[in-house]
């Protein structure tokens, strides 16, 4: 009785794992080839300098239409994306869409600089060989100068590779694309490792953001990372902004720019396109 009791909890066990596992294997099968039936998108989040809210850049983010579940969220498919390695077909033409989409915005009246685009580079693509080259044809046959391209890498996948993410940096610096550490705040060890990895930037992690107004200690490590990141010659984003109240907080913290809700959803590219004349 015992052994019949033992092998149906095994297999009740043994069948919850497979739904796992198998819901993972249908959305990796699925996402195979998603790109090119044109069910996978870009998204453009407006980014404003602070001090007069004019617009600078964007944030380029990755939307899935699936054909029978619908929207499905980033932060899910871009997970099943990197461990499978199919990061590394999709990143290369996230990469040249951003570019070429860069391409045709210019500033409403004409004068000033076009905003940039900034696009998330995942761990695993930081580890390719061939990253800097790549960038490089995709800014070349979109024919955007490098200084409109903004790369955003996270705090820990920088962190947890260092000798290697620090020769990467340095090599697409020199190349004029501006590097971005993004969720900055979330990882280990931050300030440390700032003084050996080179960037241009850091997002301050939303969830700093979130209760600015309320919790001292978020305000006082906001404030912190805005002058540290200063006295380094380094720009800050705030992202996550919802309120206005966050909004003027940060204004009189001196953080240069601001991303968020309240500011402005992710676009279509159309809509962006009309927003960035
Ligand atoms: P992220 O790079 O930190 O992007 C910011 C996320 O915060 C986006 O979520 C954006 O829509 C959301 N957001 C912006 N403003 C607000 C706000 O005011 N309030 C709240 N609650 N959220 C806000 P999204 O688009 O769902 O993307 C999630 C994550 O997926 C991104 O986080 C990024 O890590 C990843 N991701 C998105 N697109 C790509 C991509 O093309 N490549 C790679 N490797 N990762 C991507
Ligand atoms: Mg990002
Ligand atoms: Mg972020
Ligand atoms: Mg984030």
């Amino acid at each position: 009785q015992a052994k019949v009791a033992g092998k149906n909890c095994y297999r009740f066990y043994s069948r919850t794992m497979d739904q796992a596992v198998e819901r993972r294997m249908r959305m990796e099968h699925d996402l195979r080839g998603a790109w090119g039936r044109g069910e996978l998108s870009l998204s453009y989040q407006p980014i404003f300098r602070t001090r007069d809210r004019v617009l600078v850049g964007a944030e380029a983010l990755l939307r899935w239409n699936h054909p029978d579940d619908g929207a499905i969220s980033p932060a899910v498919f871009i997970e099943v994306a990197e461990q499978s390695g199919l990061i590394e077909s999709i990143g290369p033409e996230v990469m040249r869409a951003a570019c070429q989409e860069a391409a045709r915005w210019r500033t409403p009246d004409g004068a000033g600089e076009p905003p940039f685009v900034s696009v998330n580079v995942s761990p695993r693509q930081l580890r390719s060989t061939d990253l800097v080259q790549q960038i490089g044809t995709a800014l070349h046959e979109a024919a955007l100068s490098p200084e409109r391209l903004h790369v955003e890498l996270t705090e820990t996948a920088v962190i947890s590779d260092e000798a290697n993410a620090t020769a990467l940096l340095a090599r697409l610096r020199e190349t004029g694309v501006r590097v971005w550490l993004d969720d900055f705040g979330t990882g280990y060890s931050s300030l440390s490792h700032l003084r050996r990895v080179q960037v241009d930037g850091l997002k301050i992690d939303r969830s700093f953001i979130t209760d600015l107004l309320r919790d001292p200690d978020d305000l006082a490590l906001t404030s912190a990372i805005i002058a540290m990141a200063h006295s380094m010659g380094i720009t800050v984003v705030a992202e996550g902004v919802e309120k206005q109240g966050q909004y003027d907080l940060l204004r009189e913290r001196d953080c240069d720019l601001v991303q968020g809700y309240w500011l402005g959803h992710p676009l279509t590219a159309a809509e962006f396109a009309k927003l960035a004349g």
